[in-house]
């Protein structure tokens, strides 16, 4: 792999330049690099998927480690200088496409995606990925540390919110090492961790609407400096009313002082079900409170 001048002199002799808007920050610490592939766990029998090679710092430690690898870059330049670069390589494709319109090709097995993330549209690529779960394993990505301490964030905690429960209704989240703004060139303004997340064989919780779960979740955290209670009150969308709000939390026994950052998935979930029209409609009601 190439060290901050190492770049410069092969963005030099191909031509290329670092754009910004696309969150070029690459990989310069070998260290790192080992590191972040040891822990993604590479297998001989896996198909990897890396989002974003750049100039190929994971790629090229990747690649002679699985079956079968693609990686989808953005930018033609890097995508062609990779193809030259790989073009002996029987086991590797380089795609040129963004990312957010790529659809995982069914390898008939489930495949690991791997990638130092653009942070410019983490929760975009995540939730995409997220959309074609079925032919995920698992994901390790490198994103921002503060975007690492929202996705794996507990209840009661000032980083726990939309993304959280977003994301651990489909996966298990796990944080696995921090990675400082000087492993990569140009530094970045941030500091960076690698996160783990392990694709549920089912969603952490049922929900007879998944739609509406969303929807409620969102209309919690949008107004967070709200109760829960008061937040649902006067969320667009939801159609709810005092006394259907006041019943499900009396059933559910949820203090009418709580915020939403304060239920679990679960918790949040048996209320959607109480709430919702998409569940029974004979639902019992619960003492006034
Ligand atoms: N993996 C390389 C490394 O670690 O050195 C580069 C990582 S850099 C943080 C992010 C990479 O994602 C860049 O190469 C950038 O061009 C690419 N990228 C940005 N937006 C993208 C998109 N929408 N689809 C695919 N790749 C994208």
């Amino acid at each position: 792999m190439h060290n901050a001048s190492g770049i410069r002199r092969i963005l030099k002799d191909n031509g290329l330049s670092v754009n910004k808007a696309l969150g070029q920050n690459f990989l310069v610490h070998a260290g790192k690099r080992d590191e972040i592939i040891s822990l993604c766990g590479i297998c001989r029998h896996e198909t990897v998927l890396e989002i974003g090679p750049g100039l190929g710092a994971l790629t090229e430690g990747i690649q002679p480690m699985c079956a079968n690898m693609i990686a989808v870059e953005k930018d033609r330049g890097f995508s062609d200088f990779l193809k030259r670069y790989f073009a002996d390589s029987g086991n590797i494709e380089i795609v040129n496409s963004d990312i957010l319109r790529y659809k995982i090709p069914d390898f008939g097995e489930k495949v690991k995606v791997v990638g130092n993330l653009p942070y410019y549209i983490t929760s975009a690529v995540i939730f995409h990925m997220l959309c074609q779960k079925s032919r995920i394993g698992s994901m390790f990505f490198t994103v921002q540390k503060e975007v690492a301490d929202r996705i794996t964030a507990g209840p009661a905690c000032k980083d726990y919110g939309m993304l959280t429960i977003g994301i651990s209704y489909h996966c298990t989240a796990k944080k696995l090492c921090k990675i400082g703004r000087g492993s990569f060139f140009p530094a970045p303004a941030v500091d960076s961790a690698l996160i783990e997340l392990n694709v549920r064989q089912c969603p952490a919780v049922h929900v007879a609407s998944e739609e509406y779960f969303f929807k409620l979740i969102k209309a919690g955290f949008n107004k967070r400096r709200k109760t829960l209670y008061n937040a649902l009150e006067c969320a667009p969308g939801l159609g709810l009313d005092r006394a259907a709000i006041m019943d499900a939390f009396s059933l559910l026994k949820i203090n009418p002082r709580v915020r939403a950052e304060e239920l679990g998935l679960e918790e949040m979930a048996k209320l959607s079900e109480a709430l919702s029209p998409h569940s029974r409609t004979d639902k019992p009601r619960g003492p006034e409170f």
